[in-house]
């Protein structure tokens, strides 16, 4: 089985050891994944269990493909469905059962543009504009009002969804009224936003004993990686999943955990074994990836860390060089360096694909790609916004959930785009139609069709493209009817006389993505939809090797690679400016060592003098100096550490971020209940488990909120 030979005794224990809660606490680069791979392998090769009867948690779309192609490498074809990120695992359980929340399987999940839009509807509706609130504000809100589940879920299930608008802004304030009505929005279109994606299934599992049976029964084993990053209402999840069979077999580490700000707790990681006092845990200490060099500074940078588990992490790699600090005298020479750099690299025989440039923010990238275009290196950004956010793309999905859902979101991006003379006169006559008679636009637009305000328009046009296509689903290809789309709507057609070819290339490159997705049986248009909305352009990799990969530390997590730059290596950029307080030091300082310990055989840091936007002077990062300067080798004298400005006193919220009866998590205390909130003095008064009297903390404490159900566990 050469799937176990490659595995030390402590990683094999962890394969092999399959039944009941497993806990694996281990440092970058100790082979968490690769156990947790090879556990796969075990279970469906060595015990014969169904691969579909094992839910496999990854961290990122590409890293779930990564691990189904080691798979199928190693064991052959076999249905790898549940491999998967938590959110495609919700989006597979929602189709299946959301009937339960009155809505149909082909629910629309929004993205962050979809969102926006439903947003700018609601606007209107209440004639704000972008002045009276910014859209950010009013997200913020929606995402923050719907942390608290029991209040909101309730709303999608009321039948009368006008009668829930009318008393739900009855006395709402601004922000209140705007949450209600694009609830409104979301129920009329059966739109799920990220966060509903989450909630919904927690919600259905909690209150349908007979969905989550069914579920337990299914999922037999269930395993996750990336523990550390998970949130409580994703390990809530998991927790019920798993909860017939006990098979709940988790990896991280806790040095890891960059996702605070998104709700990740590493007290999930570190407390797992007081809720499963008969968990075991695996420690992993060797560090296959790293030189011992490389390892060393990213060991020193993470023990100024306070609030950790300590772990020993040796490493079995053979010696290699020192790791390579430049201080250039400006953004310019840092890039010109790291060009020059590379291009040693490559002409001794490295292959770009091997070499990655990461930084702790996107705009650190732009000189660095300046200088590699100039110098014709061969390079690829893995940018933020995702391949299916573009404009081009996400309006070819929209002609495409025209086909499935005809949801009002899809409609309003399609109708005159191209124009076919729908502008906002003929929109509201078309939205009038659709209130008065209660139906979607689509519908309305169709029962209109003949009024004399719709004759000389490409109403009709439009329409026939669109139940053409509709008429063609389910007997040709999944590439065939995106082209007639393309073709019927005039789309590809107005594209091509704008010269625009780098959104045709893109068109292209969907066309290959359906095509590829048509060759897999149970792929359905509606699963297809689902899917892109779910994907990133960091998952998505054609041209591995041919090009240096440049991405965000947040993107890198989980990957390896034989060389890497860490790039804008400032005081302000990294650490970030906007994480002030010790525990964002703290969360910036994993970051560090999570970007430290992608390197397998060169690491090498950058940054430069020159100034900040605040006119203010730039130094190197503090990060640079706590690694060990004297484990590093230095082109150009670094200048010795300044001293660091005290923490800007408004750096901390000054606003209540939680109510009384709310309950948080303290990486420390643990978890607890806000019994009051003096605002006078800006803190808390928390009642922690763990501790028998309350605490009085402040509202820039390190505090994350959790699902209720935590406190009373
Ligand atoms: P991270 O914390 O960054 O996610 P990880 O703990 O998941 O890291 P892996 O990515 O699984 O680590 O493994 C790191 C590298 O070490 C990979 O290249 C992997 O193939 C290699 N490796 C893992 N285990 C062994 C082993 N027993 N023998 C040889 N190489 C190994
Ligand atoms: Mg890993």
């Amino acid at each position: 089985m050469n799937y176990l030979d490659r595995l030390n005794s402590a990683q094999l224990d962890a394969v092999t050891t399959t039944e009941g809660p497993v806990r694996v606490i281990a440092g970058a680069g100790t082979g968490k994944t690769r156990a947790l791979t090879a556990r796969f392998c075990y279970l469906a090769d060595m015990l014969g269990i169904a691969p579909s009867a094992v839910l496999c948690v990854t961290f990122t779309n590409k890293a779930a493909a990564e691990m189904k192609l080691r798979i199928r490498r190693m064991l052959g074809d076999f249905d790898l469905g549940y491999i998967c990120t938590f959110h495609s695992f919700c989006v597979r359980l929602l189709k299946e059962d959301i009937h339960v929340m009155n809505f149909p399987a082909n629910f629309v999940i929004l993205d962050e543009d979809d969102r926006d839009e439903l947003l700018l509807k609601v606007y209107a509706d209440m004639q704000l504009t972008l002045k009276d609130m910014p859209l950010r504000t009013a997200a913020e809100y929606i995402a923050r009002r719907k942390n608290d589940v029991d209040r909101y879920i309730p709303y999608f299930l009321e039948f009368d969804n006008e009668d829930m608008l009318r008393r739900g802004i009855r006395n709402a304030d601004r922000l209140e009224e705007i949450f209600m009505r694009f609830i409104y929005e979301q129920k009329k279109n059966y739109a799920c936003d990220f966060d509903d994606i989450i909630n919904f299934t927690a919600y259905i599992l909690e209150k349908h004993p007979a969905i989550l049976s069914k579920w337990q029964t299914r999922m037999q084993y269930v395993m996750v990686d990336e523990f550390q990053d998970v949130s409580p209402r994703q390990y809530h999840i998991a927790r019920m999943i798993s909860g017939a069979h006990g098979n709940l077999f988790i990896v991280g580490d806790p040095d890891q955990t960059i996702y605070s700000w998104r709700g990740a707790d590493v007290r999930l990681l570190l407390d797992f074994d007081s809720l499963y006092p008969s968990a075991q845990t695996i420690v992993l200490d060797e560090n296959y990836r790293s030189t011992p060099q490389i390892l060393g500074i990213a060991n020193t940078l993470i023990a100024h860390n306070s609030c950790r588990y300590p772990k020993n992490l040796v490493p079995v790699s053979p010696d290699g060089l020192r790791p390579m600090m430049y201080h250039a005298r400006s953004e310019r020479d840092e890039a010109a360096w790291v060009v020059r750099a590379i291009r040693k690299l490559t002409e001794s025989g490295v292959a770009p694909g091997d070499i990655a440039i990461l930084y702790r923010a996107h705009f650190v990238s732009r000189s660095l790609e300046e200088e590699l275009m100039r110098k014709e290196v061969p390079h690829r950004i893995y940018s933020g916004t995702p391949f299916y956010g573009r404009q081009e793309i996400k309006d070819v999905i929209c002609y495409l959930r025209m086909l499935v859902s005809a949801d009002d979101i899809a409609f309003r991006r399609t109708v005159n785009n191209p124009t076919r003379g729908i502008g906002r006169k003929r929109m509201a006559f078309i939205a009038d139609a659709a209130a008065e008679s209660g139906c979607s636009l689509y519908e309305a637009l169709c029962a209109n069709l003949d009024d004399p305000l719709l004759a000389r328009t490409g109403a009709r046009a439009y329409v026939e493209a669109i139940e053409t296509a509709r008429a063609m689903v389910g007997t040709v290809s999944l590439g065939d009817l995106m082209q007639k789309l393309l073709d019927m709507s005039g789309y590809e057609e107005s594209l091509r006389t704008q010269a625009q070819w780098e959104r045709l290339d893109n068109l292209a490159e969907l066309k290959r993505a359906i095509e590829e997705a048509g060759h897999d049986d149970d792929e359905t248009l509606d699963r297809f939809i689902a899917r892109t909305a779910l994907v990133t352009n960091s998952d998505r990799d054609s041209d591995e090797g041919a090009a240096v990969r440049l991405m965000t530390v947040h993107t890198a997590k989980g990957m390896e690679f034989p060389y890497v730059f860490v790039c804008g290596l400032d005081e302000g950029i990294f650490p970030s400016r906007r994480s002030a307080s010790p525990e964002a030091i703290e969360e910036e300082r994993r970051l560090a060592y999570v970007a430290f310990t992608r390197a397998c055989k060169g690491l090498f840091l950058t940054d430069a003098e020159g100034f900040n936007h605040d006119r203010s002077g730039k130094t190197p990062s503090r990060f640079i100096y706590e690694a060990g300067t004297e484990a590093m080798d230095f082109p150009r004298p670094l200048p010795p550490q300044q001293p660091l400005a005290p923490l800007p006193a408004d750096a901390s919220p000054r606003d209540a971020r939680f109510r009384s009866g709310d309950t948080v998590a303290h990486p420390v205390f643990g978890y607890g209940l806000v019994i009051e909130v003096d605002e006078a003095i800006g803190a808390y008064v928390i009642q922690f488990q763990k501790l028998p009297t309350a605490r009085t903390l402040r509202f820039a404490a390190p505090l994350t909120s959790i699902d209720s159900e935590k406190w009373q566990d």
